[in-house]
């Protein structure tokens, strides 16, 4: 990375007029697109009364994260992003959820739980401590008095990020993603989360962003077991990930060369997979109960 490129990038945005313009611009833009401010439109909104001081931090970041245009000044992509960041950072803040119930049991038979906390989503069990899933999520989408939309928010993150991390796409910056199995326990102590036999890790070669997941929760996105549950009448787009939906056991494991043998089961039929190190479900056959 260029270090410098970087620092700029930083101290251009470590000022709060600066900030504020930004901020501006996103707040006046709406569903058509992202708004275009005149000169005093966008020093009113952003509250600086002094027209010079105004003008000398609007024109540091006109450029990089605003552009001039006809009738004004909107933000660019930059400016978006750094806008976007700014919504996420003062949400997510303030906002916390406590536990509450939702659908299906814990191994311990005891109902599970969902949270918000330190920005991200949690599904787990409050009585033996299992925590199942936690990932970050955007509180933009959520509403406290609505606990149910935490649910929603954490399960369309979730589906994004493993359709495309899996998919080798890291969804942050576009890089590659390298997918393995992993045993993992070390990450899942360090969380508190609850490790399966094989857990599968996605990590982006750019960015570093990376993700450990329940394999089943993966192997559900994928077209064969999608398709699986589809014909016998439950469409995954309507349901949450963590839902048990159907049942898995994993049958076999190899790790040198990877290699997992499974079986999701549903309604009495089976499907059993054979998954090898490139994390392509291209092996499989589907046993009905005739
Ligand atoms: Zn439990
Ligand atoms: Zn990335």
């Amino acid at each position: 990375m260029d270090d410098d490129a970087s620092r700029r990038t930083f101290e251009l945005l470590a000022n709060e007029t600066r900030l504020g313009i930004i901020s501006a611009l996103g707040e006046a833009s709406g569903e058509g697109g992202y708004a275009t401010l005149a000169f005093s439109e966008l020093q009113a909104a952003t509250g600086v009364e002094d027209n010079g001081q105004f003008n000398y931090h609007l024109q540091k970041l006109v450029d990089e994260f605003v552009e001039e245009r006809e009738g004004g000044y909107a933000l660019t992509l930059a400016g978006i992003r750094a806008y976007q960041a700014i919504l996420a950072r003062v949400r997510s803040e303030s906002l916390s959820i406590d536990p509450f119930e939702i659908d299906g049991t814990c191994r311990c038979g005891e109902p599970r739980h969902a949270w918000y906390e330190d920005s991200r989503g949690h599904i787990g069990c409050l009585s033996c401590g299992d925590l199942e899933f936690r990932y970050p999520v955007a509180p933009n989408a959520i509403d406290e008095s609505e606990p149910d939309t935490l649910l929603n928010a954490l399960n369309r993150k979730l589906t994004r990020d493993y359709l495309s991390m899996f998919n080798g796409i890291c969804p942050y910056c576009t890089g590659r993603s390298t997918v393995r199995l992993a045993e993992s326990e070390e990450f899942y102590d360090e969380v508190g989360m609850t490790s399966t036999p094989v857990n599968v890790h996605a990590a982006c070669e750019s960015c570093a962003w990376f993700l450990y997941a329940n394999i089943a929760a993966v192997l559900i996105l994928s077209p064969p077991v999608y398709s699986f549950i589809e014909e016998r009448g439950i469409d995954m787009w309507n349901e949450y990930i963590w839902q048990e939906i159907l049942d898995h056991e994993v049958t076999d494991i190899q790790w040198e060369p990877q290699r997992v043998e499974g079986t999701f089961s549903l309604a009495g039929d089976e499907l059993r997979y054979v998954l090898d190190a490139d994390f392509r479900l291209r092996d499989y056959e589907i046993v009905t109960d005739e």
